[in-house]
């Protein structure tokens, strides 16, 4: 029977983490099982650091960004060495199953520490990059969505009266998801991702031909990993009559109060991943496919590239006609 779970935020923070916290503390709770909540990601884990989780404890905190047990990444945690501190310290305090809430980084770790432990883990996907495979959305990516369409739609303004092109860069190293939703919801007239750069000549003569269709302003939505923004900006800036200005919207992606829609997933997959480890089940991830929570083996998901539909991209470019 489960007695003990353990919980760990891991890699970068999400808004909605503290509600995925919330939500398995108090399904735990349902179930008389206790919480141990380890600080600083998988630092706590090699520490021995934890609080003990209370359905009191974890109140109000639902509608707060960031996570309350703190998170880093931890290089140290990949060496052989760690990993046996760990499961030493899940041995310690007994710990029956851990739950992850994090990102692909963070399940391989876990999937580490479980071949070393034997402790079955449960991934929580919570992301605002969207990139976990095995998931159609992750925990925070709504919630980035919205901060960055918020942040764009304002800069359209300057866009419209100063009748600039703005270069709007939004998070994504890796990845496009993010910047793909957030191209289409601002009515971006360029996307610029990882999955499918353009060189600047590109860009010039797609913001020339809508400049010919009477657009005296534009937006360019951009992922940081798509190559270098402010390079593009002042290439532009040379090759083209057009004032062009770069605006970077940063940390605020990652951070703030959780949409509703984060908040929900959360729940929804905390009770789930609660529900897997009284089933005895372990190594998976939860996840959202086609509208129903589900899990799949997180060596699986660990391992996987989420696809990204680049259709999007062509429904952008009709919209910005
Ligand atoms: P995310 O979980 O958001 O993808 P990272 O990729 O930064 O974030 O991973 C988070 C942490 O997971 C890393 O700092 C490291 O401690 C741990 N980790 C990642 N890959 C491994 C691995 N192969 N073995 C052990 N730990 C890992």
């Amino acid at each position: 029977m489960v007695k003990t779970i353990g919980i760990v935020t891991s890699g970068g923070d999400a808004p909605g983490m503290n509600a995925a916290i919330r939500a398995v503390t108090r399904v735990a709770a349902c179930r008389d099982v206790q919480m141990l909540g380890f600080e600083r990601g998988w630092d706590g884990l090699l520490s021995n650091c934890y609080r003990k989780l209370t359905p009191r404890n974890v109140g109000g905190i639902i509608q707060t960004g960031g996570t309350i047990l703190h998170t880093l990444r931890c290089p140290a945690f990949e060496q052989p060495q760690s990993i046996e501190v760990a499961a030493e310290t899940l041995r310690q305090n007994n710990v029956d199953a851990l739950v992850v809430i994090g990102g692909d980084g963070s399940f391989r770790g876990a999937l580490e520490l479980s071949k070393r432990s034997g402790v079955p883990m449960i991934g929580i996907p919570a992301t605002i990059d969207n990139d976990v495979y095995g998931t159609d959305e992750t925990i925070g990516f709504d919630t980035a969505v919205n901060t960055a369409v918020g942040a764009i739609d304002k800069i359209r303004d300057t866009a419209i009266s100063h009748e600039r092109i703005f270069i709007v860069e939004v998070m994504g190293r890796k990845r496009g998801f993010l910047a793909l939703e957030v191209g289409i919801c601002v009515g971006a007239e360029v996307i610029l991702i990882p999955e499918k750069p353009l060189d600047t000549c590109d860009v010039i003569k797609i913001m020339e031909a809508s400049s010919k269709k009477g657009k005296r302003a534009g937006i360019i939505v951009a992922a940081e990993g798509f190559g270098d923004s402010s390079k593009l900006t002042q290439e532009m800036q040379k090759q083209t009559s057009s004032e062009v200005r770069l605006s970077i919207v940063g940390y605020s992606q990652r951070g703030g109060s959780p949409t509703a829609r984060s908040r929900l997933l959360a729940s929804l997959f905390a009770e789930k991943a609660v529900n897997l480890i009284c089933e005895g089940k372990g190594n998976l991830v939860v996840g959202l496919q086609n509208g129903v929570i589900s899990s799949l083996d997180m060596e699986k998901s660990a391992r996987g590239s989420k696809p990204l539909d680049l259709r999007l991209l062509q429904v952008a470019e009709m919209l910005s006609v």
